[in-house]
Protein backbone atom coordinates (compact mmCIF):
# COMPACT_ATOMS: atom_id res chain seq x y z
CA UNK A 1 0.00 0.00 0.00
CA UNK A 2 1.45 3.24 -1.27
CA UNK A 3 1.44 6.31 1.10
CA UNK A 4 1.49 9.83 -0.23
CA UNK A 5 2.45 12.86 2.18
CA UNK A 6 1.25 16.33 1.27
CA UNK A 7 -0.56 19.43 3.08
CA UNK A 8 -3.39 19.95 0.99
CA UNK A 9 -5.01 16.89 -0.54
CA UNK A 10 -8.27 17.96 -3.61
CA UNK A 11 -10.24 15.19 -4.71
CA UNK A 12 -11.84 16.18 -7.93
CA UNK A 13 -10.36 18.45 -11.05
CA UNK A 14 -13.30 20.43 -12.08
CA UNK A 15 -13.49 23.74 -11.77
CA UNK A 16 -12.94 24.00 -8.33
CA UNK A 17 -10.34 21.10 -7.66
CA UNK A 18 -8.38 22.74 -10.57
CA UNK A 19 -8.74 26.18 -9.46
CA UNK A 20 -7.94 25.31 -5.75
CA UNK A 21 -4.87 23.22 -7.44
CA UNK A 22 -3.85 26.17 -9.25
CA UNK A 23 -3.82 28.56 -7.06
CA UNK A 24 -2.16 26.22 -4.03
CA UNK A 25 0.88 25.40 -6.28
CA UNK A 26 0.92 29.15 -7.79
CA UNK A 27 1.47 30.04 -3.33
CA UNK A 28 4.15 27.48 -2.85
CA UNK A 29 1.77 24.84 -0.93
CA UNK A 30 2.29 20.97 -1.79
CA UNK A 31 -0.61 19.29 -2.94
CA UNK A 32 -2.29 16.61 -4.76
CA UNK A 33 -5.33 16.42 -6.94
CA UNK A 34 -7.08 13.18 -7.82
CA UNK A 35 -9.94 12.11 -10.17
CA UNK A 36 -11.25 9.25 -10.92
CA UNK A 37 -11.70 9.48 -14.35
CA UNK A 38 -8.73 9.59 -17.07
CA UNK A 39 -9.19 13.36 -17.95
CA UNK A 40 -10.93 15.76 -17.31
CA UNK A 41 -14.86 17.83 -18.26
CA UNK A 42 -15.63 15.52 -21.35
CA UNK A 43 -19.03 17.43 -22.01
CA UNK A 44 -19.36 21.23 -22.10
CA UNK A 45 -21.35 21.80 -19.72
CA UNK A 46 -20.15 25.42 -17.53
CA UNK A 47 -20.06 27.80 -20.17
CA UNK A 48 -20.65 31.46 -19.08
CA UNK A 49 -17.77 32.44 -17.50
CA UNK A 50 -18.57 35.60 -15.62
CA UNK A 51 -16.35 38.86 -14.71
CA UNK A 52 -15.32 37.66 -11.06
CA UNK A 53 -14.04 34.23 -12.61
CA UNK A 54 -12.03 35.60 -14.83
CA UNK A 55 -10.55 38.19 -12.47
CA UNK A 56 -9.35 35.17 -10.65
CA UNK A 57 -7.68 33.83 -14.12
CA UNK A 58 -6.19 37.30 -14.18
CA UNK A 59 -4.63 37.05 -10.53
CA UNK A 60 -3.63 33.42 -11.56
CA UNK A 61 -1.30 34.99 -14.25
CA UNK A 62 -2.51 36.75 -17.50
CA UNK A 63 -1.07 34.36 -19.69
CA UNK A 64 -4.05 32.00 -17.66
CA UNK A 65 -6.20 35.10 -18.59
CA UNK A 66 -5.31 35.37 -22.32
CA UNK A 67 -5.46 31.56 -22.89
CA UNK A 68 -9.25 32.10 -21.71
CA UNK A 69 -9.60 34.68 -24.18
CA UNK A 70 -7.83 33.20 -26.72
CA UNK A 71 -10.31 29.84 -26.22
CA UNK A 72 -13.61 31.51 -25.06
CA UNK A 73 -16.27 33.06 -27.39
CA UNK A 74 -16.64 37.27 -27.12
CA UNK A 75 -19.00 38.50 -24.91
CA UNK A 76 -19.97 40.01 -28.32
CA UNK A 77 -21.22 36.65 -29.83
CA UNK A 78 -22.81 36.20 -26.89
CA UNK A 79 -25.90 38.29 -26.12
CA UNK A 80 -29.10 38.17 -28.19
CA UNK A 81 -30.64 35.92 -26.01
CA UNK A 82 -33.83 34.32 -28.36
CA UNK A 83 -37.11 33.55 -27.79
CA UNK A 84 -39.00 31.11 -30.80
CA UNK A 85 -40.75 28.64 -32.02
CA UNK A 86 -37.74 26.65 -33.26
CA UNK A 87 -34.53 27.98 -35.10
CA UNK A 88 -35.98 27.81 -38.62
CA UNK A 89 -39.59 29.30 -37.01
CA UNK A 90 -41.29 32.41 -36.02
CA UNK A 91 -39.07 34.14 -33.33
CA UNK A 92 -41.49 35.17 -30.16
CA UNK A 93 -39.35 37.85 -28.71
CA UNK A 94 -35.89 38.51 -27.76
CA UNK A 95 -33.82 40.27 -24.63
CA UNK A 96 -30.18 41.52 -24.81
CA UNK A 97 -28.10 39.68 -21.80
CA UNK A 98 -24.45 38.89 -20.78
CA UNK A 99 -23.50 42.55 -20.50
CA UNK A 100 -24.74 43.01 -24.88
CA UNK A 101 -27.57 45.74 -23.68
CA UNK A 102 -25.56 49.01 -24.28
CA UNK A 103 -26.72 50.60 -20.47
CA UNK A 104 -25.50 46.68 -19.39
CA UNK A 105 -21.93 46.61 -20.72
CA UNK A 106 -21.18 50.37 -19.58
CA UNK A 107 -21.46 48.59 -16.11
CA UNK A 108 -19.74 46.04 -17.08
CA UNK A 109 -16.67 48.20 -18.53
CA UNK A 110 -16.73 50.00 -15.18
CA UNK A 111 -16.88 47.35 -12.89
CA UNK A 112 -13.96 45.07 -14.16
CA UNK A 113 -10.93 45.28 -16.15
CA UNK A 114 -12.22 41.52 -17.29
CA UNK A 115 -14.56 41.07 -19.69
CA UNK A 116 -17.38 38.29 -19.94
CA UNK A 117 -16.59 34.68 -22.44
CA UNK A 118 -18.57 31.85 -23.29
CA UNK A 119 -15.81 29.24 -22.49
CA UNK A 120 -16.83 25.55 -22.39
CA UNK A 121 -15.82 23.48 -19.48
CA UNK A 122 -14.22 21.59 -21.71
CA UNK A 123 -11.72 24.42 -22.60
CA UNK A 124 -11.87 25.97 -19.39
CA UNK A 125 -10.53 22.57 -17.47
CA UNK A 126 -7.53 22.19 -19.06
CA UNK A 127 -6.38 25.40 -18.63
CA UNK A 128 -6.77 25.55 -14.75
CA UNK A 129 -5.40 21.98 -14.50
CA UNK A 130 -2.37 22.73 -17.00
CA UNK A 131 -1.45 25.74 -14.81
CA UNK A 132 -2.05 23.55 -11.42
CA UNK A 133 0.58 20.92 -12.98
CA UNK A 134 2.72 23.46 -14.57
CA UNK A 135 3.01 25.04 -11.61
CA UNK A 136 3.86 21.24 -9.14
CA UNK A 137 0.53 19.43 -8.65
CA UNK A 138 0.87 16.60 -8.03
CA UNK A 139 -2.13 14.81 -10.11
CA UNK A 140 -3.79 11.94 -10.41
CA UNK A 141 -5.96 10.66 -12.84
CA UNK A 142 -7.36 7.74 -12.98
CA UNK A 143 -7.66 8.08 -8.95
CA UNK A 144 -10.61 7.43 -7.06
CA UNK A 145 -11.56 8.58 -4.00
CA UNK A 146 -12.85 6.37 -1.12
CA UNK A 147 -12.83 7.37 2.36
CA UNK A 148 -11.29 9.78 4.56
CA UNK A 149 -10.64 9.97 8.27
CA UNK A 150 -8.92 13.04 10.59
CA UNK A 151 -7.82 13.32 13.19
CA UNK A 152 -5.54 16.32 15.30
CA UNK A 153 -2.60 16.42 13.17
CA UNK A 154 -4.22 15.58 9.65
CA UNK A 155 -6.55 13.60 7.42
CA UNK A 156 -5.92 9.71 6.05
CA UNK A 157 -7.47 9.54 3.02
CA UNK A 158 -7.74 6.12 0.93
CA UNK A 159 -8.29 5.79 -3.03
CA UNK A 160 -8.34 3.44 -5.02
CA UNK A 161 -5.99 3.50 -7.94
CA UNK A 162 -8.30 2.14 -11.07
CA UNK A 163 -5.84 1.08 -13.11
CA UNK A 164 -3.87 -1.56 -11.18
CA UNK A 165 -7.00 -1.74 -8.86
CA UNK A 166 -4.52 -1.23 -5.60
CA UNK A 167 -4.93 1.01 -2.93
CA UNK A 168 -3.10 4.14 -1.76
CA UNK A 169 -3.12 6.12 1.51
CA UNK A 170 -2.50 9.85 1.37
CA UNK A 171 -2.09 11.89 4.33
CA UNK A 172 -2.54 15.25 4.57
CA UNK A 173 -2.93 18.34 6.43
CA UNK A 174 -6.13 19.23 4.85
CA UNK A 175 -8.64 17.48 2.44
CA UNK A 176 -10.65 19.72 0.11
CA UNK A 177 -13.73 17.69 -1.07
CA UNK A 178 -14.51 19.29 -4.68
CA UNK A 179 -16.04 16.29 -6.21
CA UNK A 180 -18.87 17.79 -7.28
CA UNK A 181 -22.76 17.23 -7.14
CA UNK A 182 -22.27 13.43 -5.71
CA UNK A 183 -19.94 14.57 -2.90
CA UNK A 184 -18.88 11.59 -0.86
CA UNK A 185 -16.38 13.60 0.96
CA UNK A 186 -19.20 15.88 2.41
CA UNK A 187 -21.03 12.65 2.81
CA UNK A 188 -18.40 11.37 4.91
CA UNK A 189 -17.47 14.48 6.49
CA UNK A 190 -21.33 14.47 7.72
CA UNK A 191 -21.84 17.99 6.59
CA UNK A 192 -25.18 19.44 6.45
CA UNK A 193 -27.27 20.31 3.95
CA UNK A 194 -30.80 22.26 3.22
CA UNK A 195 -33.24 21.68 0.57
CA UNK A 196 -33.37 18.80 -2.14
CA UNK A 197 -31.82 17.06 -4.89
CA UNK A 198 -34.10 15.48 -8.03
CA UNK A 199 -36.78 18.41 -8.31
CA UNK A 200 -36.54 18.22 -12.10
CA UNK A 201 -35.09 15.91 -15.10
CA UNK A 202 -32.96 17.02 -18.14
CA UNK A 203 -30.75 15.98 -20.34
CA UNK A 204 -27.98 16.82 -22.83
CA UNK A 205 -27.44 16.37 -26.60
CA UNK A 206 -24.06 17.39 -27.70
CA UNK A 207 -23.78 17.35 -31.61
CA UNK A 208 -22.24 18.81 -34.50
CA UNK A 209 -24.15 21.21 -37.31
CA UNK A 210 -24.09 24.14 -39.03
CA UNK A 211 -26.94 25.54 -37.53
CA UNK A 212 -25.08 29.37 -39.13
CA UNK A 213 -28.14 30.15 -41.20
CA UNK A 214 -30.17 30.43 -38.54
CA UNK A 215 -28.29 31.75 -36.10
CA UNK A 216 -25.48 34.56 -37.19
CA UNK A 217 -27.73 37.45 -37.60
CA UNK A 218 -28.80 37.23 -34.50
CA UNK A 219 -25.74 35.86 -32.19
CA UNK A 220 -26.52 34.49 -28.87
CA UNK A 221 -25.39 31.36 -26.66
CA UNK A 222 -28.86 30.58 -25.70
CA UNK A 223 -31.98 29.93 -27.79
CA UNK A 224 -34.91 29.25 -26.06
CA UNK A 225 -37.47 27.00 -27.83
CA UNK A 226 -41.22 27.36 -26.93
CA UNK A 227 -43.69 25.07 -29.07
CA UNK A 228 -46.57 23.18 -27.63
CA UNK A 229 -44.88 20.06 -25.81
CA UNK A 230 -41.78 21.53 -24.94
CA UNK A 231 -42.48 22.41 -21.79
CA UNK A 232 -41.79 19.21 -20.20
CA UNK A 233 -40.40 19.21 -16.54
CA UNK A 234 -36.61 19.58 -16.31
CA UNK A 235 -35.49 23.35 -17.33
CA UNK A 236 -39.19 23.93 -18.51
CA UNK A 237 -38.99 24.06 -22.48
CA UNK A 238 -36.39 23.29 -24.88
CA UNK A 239 -32.44 25.75 -25.04
CA UNK A 240 -30.53 25.26 -28.20
CA UNK A 241 -27.47 26.37 -26.38
CA UNK A 242 -24.01 27.18 -28.77
CA UNK A 243 -20.96 25.29 -27.75
CA UNK A 244 -18.64 26.90 -30.78
CA UNK A 245 -20.36 28.99 -33.03
CA UNK A 246 -22.13 28.16 -34.95
CA UNK A 247 -21.32 24.33 -35.40
CA UNK A 248 -21.21 23.05 -32.40
CA UNK A 249 -24.08 22.79 -30.29
CA UNK A 250 -26.11 21.56 -26.41
CA UNK A 251 -29.64 21.06 -26.74
CA UNK A 252 -30.65 20.81 -23.23
CA UNK A 253 -34.18 19.46 -23.20
CA UNK A 254 -36.48 18.02 -19.74
CA UNK A 255 -38.16 15.03 -18.85
CA UNK A 256 -40.56 13.88 -16.23
CA UNK A 257 -38.69 13.32 -13.17
CA UNK A 258 -41.37 11.15 -12.14
CA UNK A 259 -40.35 8.64 -14.68
CA UNK A 260 -37.48 6.71 -15.24
CA UNK A 261 -34.29 8.58 -17.25
CA UNK A 262 -34.76 8.40 -20.67
CA UNK A 263 -32.38 6.44 -23.13
CA UNK A 264 -30.56 8.88 -25.57
CA UNK A 265 -29.48 6.73 -28.38
CA UNK A 266 -29.20 8.47 -31.87
CA UNK A 267 -32.26 8.45 -33.55
CA UNK A 268 -33.79 9.74 -30.25
CA UNK A 269 -31.34 12.71 -30.44
CA UNK A 270 -32.04 13.82 -33.88
CA UNK A 271 -35.40 13.78 -33.14
CA UNK A 272 -35.28 15.99 -30.89
CA UNK A 273 -32.48 18.25 -32.76
CA UNK A 274 -34.87 18.40 -35.83
CA UNK A 275 -37.85 19.49 -33.92
CA UNK A 276 -35.84 22.40 -31.92
CA UNK A 277 -34.31 23.31 -35.00
CA UNK A 278 -37.27 22.80 -37.04
CA UNK A 279 -35.51 21.21 -40.07
CA UNK A 280 -36.81 18.20 -40.53
CA UNK A 281 -34.56 16.71 -42.66
CA UNK A 282 -31.25 18.13 -40.33
CA UNK A 283 -28.42 15.73 -40.30
CA UNK A 284 -26.30 16.04 -36.88
CA UNK A 285 -23.14 14.36 -35.65
CA UNK A 286 -23.99 13.27 -32.31
CA UNK A 287 -20.94 13.59 -29.60
CA UNK A 288 -23.02 12.39 -26.73
CA UNK A 289 -25.60 12.47 -24.64
CA UNK A 290 -26.58 11.93 -20.48
CA UNK A 291 -29.52 13.08 -18.12
CA UNK A 292 -28.75 15.36 -15.27
CA UNK A 293 -31.31 15.93 -12.54
CA UNK A 294 -31.96 19.76 -11.38
CA UNK A 295 -30.84 20.07 -7.72
CA UNK A 296 -31.96 22.57 -5.23
CA UNK A 297 -29.55 22.25 -2.46
CA UNK A 298 -26.55 23.83 -0.24
CA UNK A 299 -24.56 22.80 2.63
CA UNK A 300 -25.42 24.26 5.78
CA UNK A 301 -21.58 24.17 6.68
CA UNK A 302 -18.65 23.22 4.26
CA UNK A 303 -16.05 22.58 6.78
CA UNK A 304 -15.43 19.61 8.96
CA UNK A 305 -12.23 20.14 11.01
CA UNK A 306 -9.22 19.78 8.53
CA UNK A 307 -12.03 18.74 5.85
CA UNK A 308 -13.70 21.95 3.70
CA UNK A 309 -16.12 21.41 0.77
CA UNK A 310 -16.48 23.55 -2.16
CA UNK A 311 -18.19 24.00 -5.72
CA UNK A 312 -21.11 21.65 -6.82
CA UNK A 313 -20.31 19.59 -3.30
CA UNK A 314 -21.61 22.32 -1.38
CA UNK A 315 -24.08 23.99 -3.76
CA UNK A 316 -26.24 22.01 -6.15
CA UNK A 317 -28.59 23.96 -8.46
CA UNK A 318 -29.91 24.43 -12.22
CA UNK A 319 -27.66 26.13 -14.40
CA UNK A 320 -29.82 29.28 -14.84
CA UNK A 321 -27.11 32.37 -14.27
CA UNK A 322 -24.64 30.41 -15.24
CA UNK A 323 -23.34 30.37 -11.90
CA UNK A 324 -21.92 27.18 -11.27
CA UNK A 325 -18.52 27.07 -12.00
CA UNK A 326 -18.05 30.63 -11.67
CA UNK A 327 -18.80 30.25 -8.10
CA UNK A 328 -16.92 27.05 -7.70
CA UNK A 329 -14.06 28.96 -8.85
CA UNK A 330 -14.12 31.75 -6.13
CA UNK A 331 -15.12 29.14 -3.27
CA UNK A 332 -12.02 28.00 -4.33
CA UNK A 333 -10.31 31.81 -4.77
CA UNK A 334 -11.52 32.03 -1.02
CA UNK A 335 -10.00 28.71 0.51
CA UNK A 336 -6.72 29.24 -1.19
CA UNK A 337 -4.85 31.90 0.55
CA UNK A 338 -6.37 31.04 3.67
CA UNK A 339 -4.98 27.20 3.39
CA UNK A 340 -1.64 28.36 2.23
CA UNK A 341 -1.25 30.85 5.24
CA UNK A 342 -2.48 28.37 7.93
CA UNK A 343 -0.06 25.90 6.31
CA UNK A 344 2.83 28.42 6.07
CA UNK A 345 2.14 29.08 9.76
CA UNK A 346 1.81 32.90 8.62
CA UNK A 347 -1.82 32.26 9.83
CA UNK A 348 -4.08 30.41 12.67
CA UNK A 349 -5.99 27.54 12.39
CA UNK A 350 -9.43 29.88 13.16
CA UNK A 351 -8.66 31.48 9.94
CA UNK A 352 -10.22 28.34 8.20
CA UNK A 353 -13.61 29.07 9.87
CA UNK A 354 -14.16 32.32 8.07
CA UNK A 355 -14.52 30.11 4.75
CA UNK A 356 -17.69 28.57 6.08
CA UNK A 357 -19.27 31.60 6.82
CA UNK A 358 -18.11 33.51 4.08
CA UNK A 359 -19.29 31.33 1.40
CA UNK A 360 -22.28 29.26 2.67
CA UNK A 361 -24.68 32.84 2.27
CA UNK A 362 -23.07 33.04 -0.97
CA UNK A 363 -23.92 29.13 -1.75
CA UNK A 364 -27.62 29.64 -0.57
CA UNK A 365 -27.82 32.78 -2.78
CA UNK A 366 -26.83 31.20 -5.41
CA UNK A 367 -28.82 27.81 -5.39
CA UNK A 368 -32.02 30.15 -3.99
CA UNK A 369 -31.48 32.18 -7.19
CA UNK A 370 -30.78 29.58 -9.58
CA UNK A 371 -33.85 27.68 -8.93
CA UNK A 372 -35.98 31.05 -8.99
CA UNK A 373 -34.71 32.02 -12.61
CA UNK A 374 -36.54 28.43 -13.73
CA UNK A 375 -39.77 29.73 -12.19
CA UNK A 376 -39.72 33.00 -13.85
CA UNK A 377 -40.04 31.61 -17.17
CA UNK A 378 -43.85 31.26 -15.73
CA UNK A 379 -44.41 34.60 -16.57
CA UNK A 380 -43.65 33.76 -20.44
CA UNK A 381 -45.29 30.82 -20.92
CA UNK A 382 -48.68 32.12 -19.30
CA UNK A 383 -48.31 34.88 -22.06
CA UNK A 384 -48.42 32.41 -24.32
CA UNK A 385 -51.26 30.47 -23.02
CA UNK A 386 -49.13 27.92 -22.78
CA UNK A 387 -49.86 26.62 -19.11
CA UNK A 388 -52.76 23.90 -17.55
CA UNK A 389 -52.34 21.26 -19.77
CA UNK A 390 -50.98 19.13 -22.96
CA UNK A 391 -53.86 20.53 -25.55
CA UNK A 392 -51.42 21.51 -28.11
CA UNK A 393 -54.35 22.91 -30.06
CA UNK A 394 -55.31 25.54 -27.64
CA UNK A 395 -51.55 26.01 -27.06
CA UNK A 396 -51.27 26.28 -30.53
CA UNK A 397 -54.50 28.90 -31.01
CA UNK A 398 -53.44 31.14 -27.29
CA UNK A 399 -49.72 31.53 -28.86
CA UNK A 400 -51.37 32.56 -31.99
CA UNK A 401 -54.16 35.07 -30.77
CA UNK A 402 -51.21 37.54 -29.58
CA UNK A 403 -51.05 38.80 -33.14
CA UNK A 404 -54.72 39.39 -33.01
CA UNK A 405 -55.83 43.27 -33.54
CA UNK A 406 -57.91 43.25 -30.00
CA UNK A 407 -57.16 44.33 -26.68
CA UNK A 408 -57.02 40.85 -25.86
CA UNK A 409 -53.86 40.51 -28.23
CA UNK A 410 -52.51 43.88 -27.10
CA UNK A 411 -52.85 42.69 -23.69
CA UNK A 412 -50.72 39.10 -24.26
CA UNK A 413 -48.30 41.07 -26.18
CA UNK A 414 -47.29 43.55 -23.26
CA UNK A 415 -47.66 40.58 -20.99
CA UNK A 416 -44.79 38.98 -23.19
CA UNK A 417 -42.71 41.66 -23.07
CA UNK A 418 -42.82 42.45 -19.68
CA UNK A 419 -42.22 38.63 -18.69
CA UNK A 420 -39.45 38.31 -21.41
CA UNK A 421 -37.81 41.87 -20.07
CA UNK A 422 -38.03 40.28 -16.31
CA UNK A 423 -35.52 37.17 -17.43
CA UNK A 424 -32.48 39.55 -16.70
CA UNK A 425 -32.88 38.56 -13.74
CA UNK A 426 -31.34 35.19 -15.08
CA UNK A 427 -29.55 36.65 -18.32
CA UNK A 428 -28.02 39.69 -17.07
CA UNK A 429 -27.82 39.71 -13.75
CA UNK A 430 -24.55 41.73 -12.94
CA UNK A 431 -24.84 42.18 -9.15
CA UNK A 432 -25.62 38.64 -8.67
CA UNK A 433 -22.63 38.16 -9.92
CA UNK A 434 -20.54 40.78 -8.56
CA UNK A 435 -21.63 42.12 -5.51
CA UNK A 436 -20.47 39.58 -2.77
CA UNK A 437 -19.33 40.61 0.71
CA UNK A 438 -18.26 38.75 3.33
CA UNK A 439 -18.91 38.60 6.65
CA UNK A 440 -16.52 36.63 9.09
CA UNK A 441 -13.77 37.14 11.51
CA UNK A 442 -11.47 37.70 8.35
CA UNK A 443 -13.05 40.95 7.79
CA UNK A 444 -12.97 43.77 10.59
CA UNK A 445 -15.17 46.37 10.16
CA UNK A 446 -14.52 50.26 10.04
CA UNK A 447 -17.60 50.60 12.59
CA UNK A 448 -19.09 52.10 9.31
CA UNK A 449 -22.72 50.89 8.79
CA UNK A 450 -22.93 48.94 5.20
CA UNK A 451 -23.96 50.75 2.38
CA UNK A 452 -27.63 50.25 0.97
CA UNK A 453 -27.89 48.68 -2.60
CA UNK A 454 -28.99 51.95 -4.39
CA UNK A 455 -30.32 49.98 -7.49
CA UNK A 456 -31.70 46.15 -7.41
CA UNK A 457 -28.62 44.36 -5.78
CA UNK A 458 -29.37 41.33 -8.23
CA UNK A 459 -29.24 43.42 -11.47
CA UNK A 460 -26.69 46.13 -10.37
CA UNK A 461 -23.23 45.78 -9.21
CA UNK A 462 -22.39 48.25 -6.88
CA UNK A 463 -18.65 49.07 -5.79
CA UNK A 464 -17.63 49.79 -2.31
CA UNK A 465 -14.90 49.28 -0.23
CA UNK A 466 -16.70 48.71 2.91
CA UNK A 467 -14.95 45.95 4.83
CA UNK A 468 -15.75 42.17 3.55
CA UNK A 469 -16.69 43.82 -0.49
CA UNK A 470 -14.70 42.93 -3.59
CA UNK A 471 -12.23 45.89 -3.75
CA UNK A 472 -13.52 48.47 -6.62
CA UNK A 473 -11.49 48.19 -9.93
CA UNK A 474 -10.67 51.43 -11.35
CA UNK A 475 -7.43 52.10 -13.95
CA UNK A 476 -4.81 53.88 -12.25
CA UNK A 477 -1.85 54.62 -14.88
CA UNK A 478 2.03 53.28 -13.96
CA UNK A 479 3.91 56.31 -13.23
CA UNK A 480 6.67 55.36 -15.74
CA UNK A 481 5.06 54.04 -18.43
CA UNK A 482 1.64 55.33 -18.22
CA UNK A 483 0.33 52.17 -18.85
CA UNK A 484 -3.37 51.21 -17.82
CA UNK A 485 -2.96 48.92 -14.52
CA UNK A 486 -6.61 48.19 -12.60
CA UNK A 487 -6.51 48.23 -8.78
CA UNK A 488 -7.50 44.94 -8.93
CA UNK A 489 -3.88 44.41 -10.57
CA UNK A 490 -1.91 45.64 -8.22
CA UNK A 491 -3.35 43.21 -5.36
CA UNK A 492 -4.29 39.50 -5.02
CA UNK A 493 -1.64 36.89 -5.82
CA UNK A 494 -1.59 35.14 -2.46
CA UNK A 495 -0.86 38.37 -0.68
CA UNK A 496 -1.87 41.18 1.95
CA UNK A 497 -1.54 44.57 0.21
CA UNK A 498 -2.43 48.13 1.44
CA UNK A 499 -3.16 50.89 -0.34
CA UNK A 500 -2.86 54.49 0.61
CA UNK A 501 -2.39 57.86 -1.09
CA UNK A 502 0.51 60.91 -0.51
CA UNK A 503 -0.95 61.99 2.68
CA UNK A 504 -0.92 58.13 3.98
CA UNK A 505 3.16 57.89 3.58
CA UNK A 506 2.77 56.72 7.23
CA UNK A 507 0.91 53.82 6.99
CA UNK A 508 3.16 52.81 4.07
CA UNK A 509 6.04 52.28 6.85
CA UNK A 510 3.44 51.00 9.08
CA UNK A 511 2.83 48.37 6.41
CA UNK A 512 6.61 47.57 6.00
CA UNK A 513 7.39 46.97 9.53
CA UNK A 514 4.29 45.29 10.52
CA UNK A 515 4.83 42.80 7.55
CA UNK A 516 8.07 42.05 8.66
CA UNK A 517 6.72 41.63 11.79
CA UNK A 518 4.34 39.03 11.01
CA UNK A 519 6.47 37.22 8.66
CA UNK A 520 4.07 38.56 6.06
CA UNK A 521 4.52 39.37 1.94
CA UNK A 522 2.84 42.39 2.11
CA UNK A 523 2.32 44.52 -0.71
CA UNK A 524 2.20 48.13 -0.22
CA UNK A 525 0.84 51.10 -2.83
CA UNK A 526 0.69 54.77 -2.40
CA UNK A 527 -1.26 56.23 -4.99
CA UNK A 528 -0.76 59.65 -6.47
CA UNK A 529 1.35 62.06 -8.41
CA UNK A 530 4.84 61.18 -8.62
CA UNK A 531 4.37 57.85 -7.62
CA UNK A 532 4.26 54.29 -8.93
CA UNK A 533 0.88 54.69 -9.77
CA UNK A 534 -1.19 58.10 -10.40
CA UNK A 535 -4.69 58.35 -10.28
CA UNK A 536 -4.85 60.82 -13.60
CA UNK A 537 -8.49 60.50 -13.99
CA UNK A 538 -9.33 60.75 -10.11
CA UNK A 539 -11.57 57.24 -10.81
CA UNK A 540 -9.47 55.62 -7.58
CA UNK A 541 -10.15 58.67 -5.81
CA UNK A 542 -14.10 58.19 -6.26
CA UNK A 543 -13.79 54.84 -5.12
CA UNK A 544 -11.89 54.33 -2.44
CA UNK A 545 -14.45 55.94 0.05
CA UNK A 546 -11.34 56.91 2.01
CA UNK A 547 -9.42 60.39 2.35
CA UNK A 548 -5.80 60.61 1.26
CA UNK A 549 -4.39 59.93 4.54
CA UNK A 550 -6.30 56.65 4.75
CA UNK A 551 -5.65 53.11 4.05
CA UNK A 552 -7.42 50.12 2.43
CA UNK A 553 -6.05 46.71 3.26
CA UNK A 554 -6.93 44.16 0.83
CA UNK A 555 -7.03 40.45 1.32
CA UNK A 556 -5.35 38.05 -1.03
CA UNK A 557 -8.77 37.15 -2.86
CA UNK A 558 -9.16 41.20 -3.51
CA UNK A 559 -11.72 41.49 -1.20
CA UNK A 560 -11.36 44.61 1.47
CA UNK A 561 -10.46 43.35 4.91
CA UNK A 562 -10.27 46.42 6.55
CA UNK A 563 -9.84 50.43 5.90
CA UNK A 564 -9.56 53.66 7.69
CA UNK A 565 -10.42 57.07 6.76
CA UNK A 566 -7.73 58.66 8.20
CA UNK A 567 -4.24 58.21 9.46
CA UNK A 568 -4.26 56.51 13.21
CA UNK A 569 -2.53 58.63 15.59
CA UNK A 570 -0.21 55.33 15.79
CA UNK A 571 -0.36 52.69 12.48
CA UNK A 572 1.56 50.42 13.08
CA UNK A 573 -0.75 49.57 16.39
CA UNK A 574 -3.79 49.55 14.05
CA UNK A 575 -2.11 47.42 11.46
CA UNK A 576 -0.96 44.99 14.15
CA UNK A 577 -4.31 44.94 15.44
CA UNK A 578 -6.21 44.37 12.16
CA UNK A 579 -3.95 41.70 10.46
CA UNK A 580 -3.27 40.04 13.81
CA UNK A 581 -7.35 39.48 14.42
CA UNK A 582 -7.69 38.26 10.68
CA UNK A 583 -4.82 36.09 10.62
CA UNK A 584 -6.31 34.54 14.19
CA UNK A 585 -2.96 35.34 15.57
C1 LIG B 1 -26.02 21.89 -18.90
C2 LIG B 1 -25.20 22.60 -17.88
C3 LIG B 1 -24.81 23.91 -18.12
C4 LIG B 1 -24.07 24.60 -17.18
N1 LIG B 1 -23.71 25.89 -17.44
C5 LIG B 1 -22.95 26.58 -16.56
C6 LIG B 1 -22.51 27.89 -16.86
O1 LIG B 1 -22.82 28.46 -17.90
N2 LIG B 1 -21.71 28.53 -15.98
C7 LIG B 1 -21.34 27.94 -14.81
O2 LIG B 1 -20.61 28.59 -14.04
N3 LIG B 1 -21.75 26.69 -14.49
C8 LIG B 1 -22.55 25.99 -15.34
N4 LIG B 1 -22.91 24.72 -15.06
C9 LIG B 1 -22.54 24.13 -13.76
C10 LIG B 1 -21.13 23.59 -13.74
O3 LIG B 1 -20.94 22.59 -14.71
C11 LIG B 1 -20.81 23.04 -12.35
O4 LIG B 1 -21.26 23.93 -11.38
C12 LIG B 1 -19.31 22.82 -12.19
O5 LIG B 1 -18.86 21.78 -13.02
C13 LIG B 1 -18.98 22.46 -10.75
O6 LIG B 1 -17.59 22.28 -10.66
P1 LIG B 1 -16.99 21.33 -9.56
O7 LIG B 1 -15.53 21.37 -9.78
O8 LIG B 1 -17.53 21.70 -8.24
O9 LIG B 1 -17.58 19.88 -9.84
P2 LIG B 1 -17.46 18.96 -11.12
O10 LIG B 1 -17.23 19.73 -12.36
O11 LIG B 1 -18.63 18.04 -11.08
O12 LIG B 1 -16.13 18.11 -10.85
C14 LIG B 1 -16.09 17.08 -9.91
C15 LIG B 1 -14.74 16.41 -9.98
O13 LIG B 1 -14.65 15.42 -8.96
C16 LIG B 1 -14.25 14.19 -9.51
N5 LIG B 1 -14.78 13.13 -8.65
C17 LIG B 1 -16.06 12.93 -8.28
N6 LIG B 1 -16.13 11.88 -7.44
C18 LIG B 1 -14.87 11.44 -7.26
C19 LIG B 1 -14.29 10.37 -6.50
N7 LIG B 1 -15.02 9.56 -5.74
N8 LIG B 1 -12.95 10.19 -6.57
C20 LIG B 1 -12.19 11.01 -7.33
N9 LIG B 1 -12.69 12.02 -8.08
C21 LIG B 1 -14.00 12.23 -8.04
C22 LIG B 1 -14.79 14.22 -10.92
O14 LIG B 1 -14.12 13.30 -11.74
C23 LIG B 1 -14.48 15.67 -11.30
O15 LIG B 1 -13.13 15.82 -11.64
C24 LIG B 1 -23.68 23.97 -15.96
C25 LIG B 1 -24.06 22.65 -15.72
C26 LIG B 1 -24.82 21.97 -16.66
C27 LIG B 1 -25.23 20.55 -16.37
Amino acid sequence: MATIDTDVLIIGTGPAGSATAALLSTYGIDNVAVNRYRWLANTPRAHITNQRCLEVLRDLGREVEDEAYLHGTHQDLMGENVFCESLAGEEIGRMQSWGKHPLSRAEHLLASPCHMIDLPQTLLEPILFGTACRRGTQARLSTEYLAHEQDADGVTTTCRDRLTGETLTIRSRFLVGADGGNSLVARDAGLPFAGRMGVGGSMNIHFRADLSRYVAHRPSVLYWIMQPGADVGGIGMGLVRMVRPWYEWLIVWGYDINEPAPEVDAAFATEVARQLVGDPALEIELLSANTWTVNNQYAENMQAGRVFIMGDAAHRHPPSNGLGSNTSIQDAYNLAWKLAMVAKGQAGPALLDSYSAERVPIARQIVTRANQSIAEFGPIFAALGMTGGTDHARIRASMDARCDATPAGAAQRAALREAIAFKRYEFDAHGVEMNQRYRSGAVVSDDQPEPAFERDAELHYQATTWPGARLPHAWVFDGATGAEVSTLDLCGKGRFTLFTGIGGAAWATAARTVGAELGLDLAVHVIGPRRAHVDHRGDWARASEIEDDGCIVVRPDQHVAWRAQHLASDPAHALRRVLRKILAR
